[in-house]
C-alpha cells in the first residue's frame, strides 16, 4: 500500500502568537504569487518591483525593526519565518527583501536622525529599495582588499571604483557602499594596522551624478534581482551621507552581515522545504512511484530540513536577545545552505528527468541554493571563520 507523507512543520510549536501571525501573513502573501509569474521573473531576469511594494505594504519590508521610522515591530524570528516561506514558495522578491533589511540595519545602528528619516521611512513602505555594495572584482571573500576609493574633499567625498554582483542594484534607490577613505593625512595608507583600517561606509543615492549601473548579470541562480555592477566615476557624495565614522566601515558592515547570514539560513530552510513540496507534487502526479524506499528517503530529507529550521530559528532568536555571534550566524548559514543543496539534489534524483519541468520549481531551487552557498561569504569562508573561533 502506498503511504502518503504529511509535512508537519512541528518545529513551529514554540512560536509566539505574534510570530505565528507573521508566518500566516507570509503564507497568505506567497500563496497568491502564481507559478507563471515566478517563472517569468526567472526566465526574463526582471525584478517585480510591484510585488516588492506589496510585500512592504504587509509589513515585511522593515519587519524586524521598532515601530519608530516605519519599522514593522516584529523580531528576527518572525523575519526568518517570512524569508523561509518566501523561499519555500520561490516568491521572486525574496533575496531583495533580505538585502533591503540588511541595508536598513546599519542605518538604524549608525545613522543620523536625518538619515533615518530620509531612508528608513520610505524603505518601510517600499517607496525606497536598498542595495548593499561591498563586493568588487578583486574583493569577494577578501573584503579587506576593497579598491573603491573615497577621497575627502570640501563638504564630502569623491568616490571612484566598481562594485560587482550587487543584488537589487539596477532597481534600488539607495546603496550602502564600502570604500577606502583617502584623507590628506593617510593618502590611503592604513597606518600599518591592517588592510581594512581605512574602509568607510557611505549611503549613496541612485540619482547621484557619477554613479551609473554597469553590466547586468545573467545569473545562473537568484535571477530576477537586477543584479549588476555599480560604477563610481568621480561620484560626489555629500558629508551628510557618511554612515558611521571614518574608518569604521568594517564595523558597519559586520553589524548587518552577521544578521544577514541568518536571513540566508532561513531562505535555505525554505529551499529545502520547497524541494520536498515539489517532490510531493511529483508523487501526486505519479502515485505509484511512491515506493517504500522513497518513503524512507523522504523521511531523511524532512529530517535534514527540520534540523536546518531548528538551527536557523535558534540563530534568529540569538539576534533577538542580542547574543548572536559571528560563529553562530556562520554555522547557521553554511549548515542551512549545504542542507538545502543536499535536499534539492536528492529530490531531483528521486524525480528523475521530470525535475526539468520548470513548473515543479525544483531546478530553480537547485540554482538558487547553489548561489546561497556562495553569497554573503562562501561556505568555505564561514567554516574558516568558525574554525578561528574554535582554535
Ligand atoms: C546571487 C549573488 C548575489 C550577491 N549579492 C551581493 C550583494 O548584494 N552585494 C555584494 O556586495 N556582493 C554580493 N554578492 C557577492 C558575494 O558576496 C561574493 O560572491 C562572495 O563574497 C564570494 O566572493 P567571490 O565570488 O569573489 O569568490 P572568491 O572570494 O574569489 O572565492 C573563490 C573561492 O575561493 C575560496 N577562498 C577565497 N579566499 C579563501 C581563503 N582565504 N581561504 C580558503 N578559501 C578561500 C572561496 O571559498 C571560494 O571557494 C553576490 C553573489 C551572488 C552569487
Amino acid at each position: 500500500m502506498t503511504k502518503t507523507v504529511e509535512i508537519k512543520n512541528s518545529e513551529y510549536f514554540l512560536l509566539s502568537t505574534k510570530q505565528k501571525d507573521w508566518l500566516d501573513k507570509a503564507y497568505k502573501f506567497a500563496n497568491r504569487v502564481t507559478v507563471d509569474s515566478i517563472l517569468e521573473a526567472d526566465s526574463q531576469n526582471i525584478f517585480p518591483y510591484d510585488l516588492f511594494e506589496a510585500a512592504c505594504e504587509v509589513g515585511f519590508g522593515s519587519l524586524p525593526f521598532e515601530p519608530g521610522f516605519g519599522g514593522g515591530g516584529g523580531d528576527y524570528v518572525s523575519f526568518a519565518l517570512v524569508n523561509e516561506v518566501m523561499a519555500r514558495k520561490s516568491v521572486p522578491i525574496m533575496s531583495s527583501l533580505g538585502v533591503h533589511v540588511l541595508c536598513q540595519e546599519p542605518i538604524y545602528a549608525f545613522g543620523t536622525l536625518d538619515q533615518k528619516n530620509k531612508y528608513l521611512i520610505p524603505s518601510s513602505s517600499g517607496k525606497a529599495l536598498g542595495a548593499f555594495g561591498l563586493t568588487e572584482p578583486e574583493a569577494g571573500s577578501d573584503t579587506a582588499n576593497i579598491q573603491t576609493q573615497a577621497k575627502m574633499v570640501a563638504n564630502g567625498y569623491v568616490l571612484n571604483g566598481t562594485k560587482v554582483f550587487i543584488t537589487s542594484g539596477a532597481s534600488a534607490s539607495f546603496y550602502i557602499v564600502m570604500a577606502r577613505l583617502i584623507t590628506e593625512n593617510n593618502n590611503g595608507n592604513t597606518n600599518g594596522k591592517g588592510k581594512s583600517d581605512t574602509i568607510t561606509a557611505f549611503i549613496v543615492d541612485r540619482q547621484t551624478a557619477g554613479l551609473s549601473i554597469g553590466q547586468k548579470f545573467d545569473m545562473l541562480g537568484m535571477r530576477g534581482y537586477s543584479t549588476c555592477e555599480l560604477v563610481f566615476n568621480d561620484c560626489f557624495v555629500p558629508s551628510e551621507n557618511l554612515l558611521g565614522e571614518h574608518f569604521h566601515g568594517r564595523k558597519v558592515a559586520l553589524s548587518s552581515l552577521a544578521k544577514g547570514r541568518v536571513t540566508i539560513a532561513s531562505q535555505a530552510t525554505g529551499w529545502a522545504y520547497g524541494a520536498i513540496d515539489a517532490l510531493m507534487v511529483y508523487f501526486k502526479r505519479h502515485p505509484k512511484a511512491m515506493k517504500k524506499t522513497y518513503y524512507e528517503r523522504i523521511g531523511h530529507l524532512l529530517a535534514l530540513a527540520a534540523s536546518t529550521r531548528i538551527k536557523t530559528l535558534e540563530a534568529a532568536s540569538l539576534v533577538d536577545t542580542g547574543n548572536l555571534s559571528v560563529k553562530d550566524s556562520s554555522i547557521a548559514k553554511w549548515h542551512a545552505t549545504d542542507v538545502a543543496m543536499e535536499v534539492v539534489s536528492e529530490a531531483m534524483n528521486i524525480v528523475g528527468i521530470e525535475c526539468q519541468d520548470k513548473s515543479l520549481l525544483l531546478e530553480k531551487i537547485y540554482r538558487d541554493a547553489k548561489a546561497g552557498q556562495i553569497y554573503e561569504g562562501t561556505n568555505q569562508i564561514q567554516r574558516m571563520l568558525v574554525g578561528k573561533f574554535l582554535t
